[in-house]
């Protein structure tokens, strides 16, 4: 038999899958298997894509793999690997890379434990005249009282005696290392009784999960409107049915509380893939669901590739999230890899917002929940006018924040950036203070060091002006670091702490489950932070939400800017007035009229999307068109820029159009160039894009130039 096989290498030139006899001994190796081969001289791993009876190859040409490995993929994994690297423009090995057990490639394991357990004889014996020490009788009773037990408990050596005496009985079994599980929100096991919206919209889901409906659909729902008891009452149908099911969440750091859901309410049948797991922890999650015993996956984007059989449903949690896209090559976007998984299982996909993309609107059929759980309004949505105040918080808010710690209530801020201020000039000269690596402003840290965001760079605060030496120099704008001193300063006390949640405090393990949770269990208090905070967090007790800055979103040269700015806004007023004591958002803005920030205050998802498809269809954006970035990068800017040059030449797709190169800023010390492909036909776009980098593959890769393709940019 031969094998088609995909080794496990990250060269992009290689062109797989490579022939391979197997032996007799290795007559198991089916799709998915993973082998140890030899290749170009070394030993590598292999995953089998496909099996032959005959190869092109000469006989005498056939290698043989080394050993056949426990482990490896199923088949669909296969097949869907083999999608995303033509889909994304990657390779086979990339894709199949992402899909394999957590560690496969440092040889992760099961850990063992020796367990024991009491014999017949052993029970008799305890009962009898047999001559035992008080040790060994101590063991036997332990034994009889609290069944097998690990043996490192009661004495390995003690037990080891017993069982050559016939009394005892020990065993080597795999011991699931248990993840901890996340206490952010009182999670509880007892459904409560659906709204009559809920009702509705889970009857449709029903229907598609009896087949009569195809298609995915999508739960446009306000935020609070209870869409995780959706998913929840849909995912016990799918087991119900017999069939498993995938729930991918934005970051799970972010949101523990969406996990807690689940597994409080299904426990054990629940495998939650996070990467702040061990990697102990992640196998054998992961090997629970690959032998079954788990049938629910809950996780991040990663979580797509959960190895279940038999899938009924997907869920795609705050379908909006930018999380969901990978930023590694191949650079795939969880939510479409969930439609092509869903397709080959022939589930249902459900993706669920308060913000939905206008791609799904587009795309899915919607399902609505208008209203709030028991019918809570939405909270007023206040914009405030920025322009001329000199204050980062406007005197309404500072008013408002006073009302909530007089009130002993909680408030969450959120900075439309991070850092102490943003930057540094000098006043007298207009310097500002750029990465050496990156031609990106340094970002001002209060500990006196200024900071790269996208490198790491980091140095000391100056003392003077490097050009002209003045030492005026100005920060400008409020980080999060700023605001939570001055909030702090203002309002701060034991009895109302101010927490504040950005990369920089999340960095740690689940450092952010530890903010949210103090903060959750505070008395009274605010939350300051980025994006973050506006993620799906349910607190009641929080009756003010503050955006800064709204319209710093707006700056950014890209299409998504305006559904960025829209989302942002609706999720963090979603944040507020969850509770009895209602709620209020305040938004500061320098572009009080901007169309996404007036929408967002009047709660018109409706208006914003049907307005939003509007220009993107003038525009050809998606969903009327598809976009693929190609950026070249090397150590020379000359290198980078023919590379790329020769790309646009050969990039020939009908009715594509193709704009640059263009310089982008330097990154990590590399320059770059950029190519922005446009095209109605997104196959014909993806293999024109593909066979062009593959023809200029070998004189890149002489060039030192570095080539990513992002189809679907972010
Ligand atoms: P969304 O994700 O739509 O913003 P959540 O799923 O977080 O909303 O639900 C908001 C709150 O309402 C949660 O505390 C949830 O437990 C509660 N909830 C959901 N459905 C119901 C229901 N039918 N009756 C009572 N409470 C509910
Ligand atoms: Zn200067
Ligand atoms: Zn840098």
């Amino acid at each position: 038999m031969i094998a088609k096989v995909e080794p496990l290498t990250t060269a992009r030139a290689l062109r797989g899958p490579f022939d391979y006899r197997l032996r007799e001994d290795q007559g198991e190796a089916d799709v998915g298997a993973l082998l140890r081969i030899p290749f170009a001289r070394r030993s590598e791993l292999g995953i089998v894509v496909g099996l032959a009876e005959h190869s092109e190859l000469e006989p005498d040409r056939l290698a043989e793999p080394d050993a056949l490995l426990r482990g490896g993929l199923p088949a669909d994994l296969v097949e869907l690997a083999l999608w995303m690297a033509s889909e994304y423009c990657s390779t086979p090995a990339r894709a199949l890379g992402l899909m394999l057990a957590p560690g496969t490639a440092q040889g992760a394991r099961a850990r063992e434990v020796l367990l024991a357990e009491l014999s017949e004889a052993g029970e008799r014996a305890l009962g009898g005249e047999e001559r035992l020490t008080d040790r060994q009788r101590g063991a036997l009773e332990r034994l009889r009282v609290d069944g097998p037990t690990a043996a490192a408990a009661l004495g390995t050596d003690t037990l080891r005696r017993l069982e050559r005496r016939g009394l005892v009985a020990l065993e080597r079994r795999a011991e699931r290392r248990r993840p901890a599980q996340a206490t952010v929100g009182a999670a509880s096991r007892e459904p409560p009784p659906l709204t009559a919206d809920q009702e509705a919209a889970l009857n449709e889901v029903l229907l598609a999960l009896e087949g009569t409906a195809p298609g995915g659909l999508l739960l446009h729902g306000v935020t609070g409107s209870g869409k995780t008891e959706v998913y929840l009452r849909a995912v016990e149908a799918a087991l119900a049915g017999g069939a498993s099911a995938i729930v991918l969440v934005p970051e799970i750091g972010l949101t523990p509380q969406a996990v807690g859901r689940f597994t409080a309410r299904f426990g054990d049948v629940v495998a939650v893939l996070h990467s702040a797991l061990g990697q102990g922890e992640r196998y054998d999650e992961w090997m629970r669901l690959r032998r079954g015993e788990a049938r629910v996956c809950v996780g991040p984007r990663s979580a797509v590739f959960a190895p279940l059989a038999d899938i009924g449903l997907i869920v795609v949690d705050e379908e909006h999230d930018g999380s969901y896209k990978h930023e590694g090559d191949p650079r795939y976007d969880a939510r479409a890899v969930a439609l092509r998984r869903a397709e080959q299982h022939g589930a249902v996909l459900v993706c669920g917002s308060a913000t939905p993309r206008p791609e799904s609107v587009a795309t899915l059929r919607r399902l609505r929940l208008a209203r709030r759980v028991d019918g809570r309004p939405l909270p007023p949505v206040e914009v405030l006018d920025m322009r001329g105040q000199h204050h980062p918080l406007h005197p309404r808010t500072r008013m408002a924040l006073a009302d909530v710690r007089r009130g002993e209530r909680k408030a969450i801020v959120l900075v439309n950036r991070r850092g102490w201020s943003n930057f540094l000039s000098c006043r007298a000269c207009g310097r500002a203070w750029m990465c050496p690596n990156c031609e990106v402003s340094l970002v001002l840290h209060r500990a006196g060091f200024v900071a790269c965001h996208h490198c790491g760079h980091r140095e000391p605060v100056p003392e003077r002006c490097g050009s002209c030496g003045s030492a005026a120099l100005a920060r400008h704008g409020a980080g999060t670091e700023r605001l939570e001193h001055e909030l702090r300063a203002a309002l701060g006390g034991d009895s109302f702490p101010v927490f504040r949640l950005d990369a920089d405090v999340a960095g740690g393990k689940d450092r952010a489950g530890l903010t949210l949770a103090r903060f959750e269990s505070a008395r009274a208090g605010v939350l300051v932070g980025t994006q973050m905070v506006a993620k799906g967090h349910d607190f009641p007790d929080v009756t003010l939400g503050v955006v800064l800055d709204a319209d710093r979103t707006l700056r950014f040269p890209d299409f998504r800017a305006e559904e960025r700015t829209f989302a942002l806004i609706t999720q963090l007023a979603g944040r507020a007035g969850r509770g009895d004591a209602g709620g209020t958002v305040l938004v500061q803005t320098l572009a009080p009229e901007a169309r996404s920030i007036a929408h967002a205050a009047r709660h018109d998802a409706d208006a914003f999307l049907e307005e939003e498809l509007g220009r993107r269809k003038i525009l050809g954006y998606p969903p009327f068109g598809s976009l693929i970035r190609v950026v070249c990068a090397a150590a020379d800017a000359g290198e980078a820029s023919t590379v790329a040059a020769s790309l646009h030449e050969r990039i020939a797709a009908p009715g594509a159009t193709v704009l640059g190169p263009a310089p982008l800023f330097r990154l990590r010390g590399r320059a770059r160039s950029q190519l922005m492909v446009k095209a109605a036909d997104r196959p014909a776009a993806i293999a024109a894009v593909g066979a062009a980098v593959e023809g200029v593959a070998s004189v890149a890769s002489r060039r030192k130039v570095n080539i990513s393709v992002d189809v679907d940019p972010q």
